[in-house]
């Protein structure tokens, strides 16, 4: 207790957290971590257990010191913690790209190995650009995409994200100028039959307007960039899965590749391995991160096909006959290794994510929809291992992280949102107390 007195003061001396300033208003002090429960203490220095229902953001899948992946991690620390890429290759990298094709749409073959979400899809972009100057178009530079994405906080994605909610206005003129659609519509999904409620209008509205403005700017367009199905931190959105292959189609029509940033929505979590599953198409381009090494490291992939390989590979219109692009740290032997033993725990038949996504779904369906009855709540939304409540003014963050925290839940609310995507292996019980511990700290805290 004395020293995590301490913690709190001497954190802010010197160390800065996310989207914070230096001086952060209310933090807590984790001291552990296992399975779902984070044992943390408030800024009184009181203790608490709280089930970790953010997932450490859409990472920890497997719970906090899977036995499963420290055991990976400790083995590989003993044969070969790190090693350059460039030159070299090792076992662990191999086995990983295979695993990663193998559990991919059948067409991404390539697999390139990054240190975080953001650089997978700044590599993403690389290879759109290289794409297209080697088949002889070099103005089919920038991209298309949607309002209300978010894609990285690096100077290249960040100019992917929403152009009003980002950080353009921040960094304008910095941030480059791509092409922005309206969101798809939204998506309503039925979690007690599995089925999406169509609106075709609107549905067909947007896609004549995607297509016509992709066709304007095809001369410049050269990718297509979207979260499938889910938008996650541009806020928690669900869109109708159809507008993906209103994408698809579009791209094909105009020499554009698809690239999906499966980032959140990978591995499971929306009810589906991929998102893009939910629409039946396949991109060109895909990224990998978050859940990727099951939360115990930092790590992303970007994964294409044959073809893009081999025109960014190919040298030819006078680029140069390689991907640009060397993380000091890729394909670091400690992050292929988790992820290979995160991967082995998530498609196991018996206890991996088609068994617990959809058990997490429906208590999450169950126990969230009494939130609809407060008056503070706009809409509860449901997908796979993702639960929302949308409130109908901004959330007091720092009130409703407490309220929750004293019933033992432990959330980062956003704007309007008061989201939850815990870990799959959350029991039963802890799901219901997750949803019984938001509803109270929103009735608390907004009514
Ligand atoms: C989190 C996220 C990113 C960025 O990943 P980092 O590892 O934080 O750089 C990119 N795209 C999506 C969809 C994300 O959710």
């Amino acid at each position: 207790m004395v020293e995590s007195q301490g913690l709190l003061p001497r954190d802010a001396r010197h160390v800065w957290h996310p989207y914070a300033p230096v001086e952060e208003e209310q933090l807590y002090a984790a001291r552990s971590a296992d399975g779902a429960l984070l044992r943390l203490e408030d800024p009184q220095g009181q203790e608490h257990t709280a089930i970790d229902a953010m997932g450490s953001w859409w990472a920890m899948v497997h719970g906090h010191a899977h036995p499963k992946l420290i055991d990976a991690l400790r083995r590989q620390s003993e044969i070969m913690p790190h090693v350059m890429f460039g030159g070299l290759t090792h076992e662990p990298a191999v086995r990983l790209a295979e695993c990663l094709v193998a559990n991919s749409p059948s067409d991404l073959q390539h697999v390139f190995f990054s240190d975080s979400g953001s650089i997978a899809v700044e590599i993403a972009l690389k290879m759109v650009i290289q794409y297209q100057a080697a088949t002889g178009r070099p103005d089919k530079n920038r991209m298309l995409t949607v309002r209300g994405g978010y894609h990285g906080d690096t100077f290249a994605t960040m100019s992917l994200c929403d152009p009003v909610d980002g950080m353009h206005h921040a960094f304008s003129p910095l941030a480059t100028q791509h092409i922005f659609a309206p969101r798809p519509p939204g998506g309503h999904y039925d979690v007690a039959d599995g089925s999406w409620n169509w609106d075709d209008q609107a549905l067909n509205t947007w896609a004549e307007e995607f297509e016509s403005i992709l066709a304007d700017h095809r001369d410049r367009i050269g990718g297509v960039i979207l979260e499938p199905v889910l938008q996650g931190a541009g806020g928690m959105y669900v869109y109708d899965p159809r507008a993906l292959a209103v994408a698809r189609h579009a791209c094909d029509a105009h020499d554009c590749l698809l690239v999906l940033d499966e980032i959140a929505t990978g591995f499971g979590r929306t009810g589906r391995w991929t998102a893009s599953e939910w629409a039946g198409i396949e991109p060109d381009i895909m990224c990998l991160g978050k859940a990727l090494t099951g939360g115990t490291l930092t790590g992303a992939a970007t994964l294409t096909t044959i073809r893009v390989a081999k025109e960014v590979s190919g040298g030819r219109n006078g680029m140069p006959a390689a991907l640009l692009h060397g993380p000091t740290f890729m394909g670091n032997p400690l992050f292929c290794t988790v992820s290979l033993a995160s991967l082995e725990l998530l498609t196991d038949e018996e206890s991996g994510w088609a068994r617990q996504v959809p058990r997490l779904e429906r208590l999450l369906a169950d126990g969230l929809a009494p939130a609809r009855k407060l008056n503070s709540v706009a809409d509860v939304r449901v997908l796979g291992a993702v639960g929302v409540i949308e409130l109908n003014r901004d959330v007091d963050v720092r009130a409703v992280t407490r309220a929750a925290v004293r019933r033992g839940v432990w959330i980062r609310p956003f704007r309007r949102l008061v989201y939850v995507m815990p870990p799959y292996i959350t029991t039963d019980a802890q799901t219901r107390q997750i949803c019984h511990g938001l509803i109270e700290a929103i009735d608390e805290v907004h009514g």
